[in-house]
């Protein structure tokens, strides 16, 4: 193996452990985190639920259809996980199949 290659493949080694390491890390924080309360002043300020077939419509802001935390903008963590983070409720998890009236369409 040449040096470039060496040093190419190690770089590449590094930055995908570095990268699994952060991935691990994010699911496990997730996982940790407490489940948004929907009785709590934010959550209620919000309107948000655990189920967004359970909205009233007279609380959607954005008419765009089937809207869920699942398919908002502000949602992060891995794709398909049941509770992912939600910069709108800090340090806490809200539900995939949740909303929120600050819901918006993914870009
Ligand atoms: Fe769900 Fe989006 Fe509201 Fe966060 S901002 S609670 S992801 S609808």
């Amino acid at each position: 193996m040449s040096k470039i290659a060496r040093r190419t493949f190690i770089k590449g080694t590094a930055a995908v452990t570095a990268g699994a390491f952060l991935h691990t890390s994010r699911d496990a924080a997730a996982q940790d985190m407490a489940k948004a309360d929907p009785e709590s002043q934010a959550a209620q300020a919000l309107k948000y639920t655990h189920d967004a077939s359970t909205v009233d419509p007279a609380d959607i802001v954005n008419e765009a259809p089937d809207q869920s935390c699942a398919n908002c903008m502000f949602i992060q963590g891995n794709e398909g996980d049941e509770w992912r983070p939600c910069p709108l409720f800090p340090a806490q998890v809200v539900a995939a199949a949740g909303w929120c009236n600050a819901w918006q369409p993914k870009p």
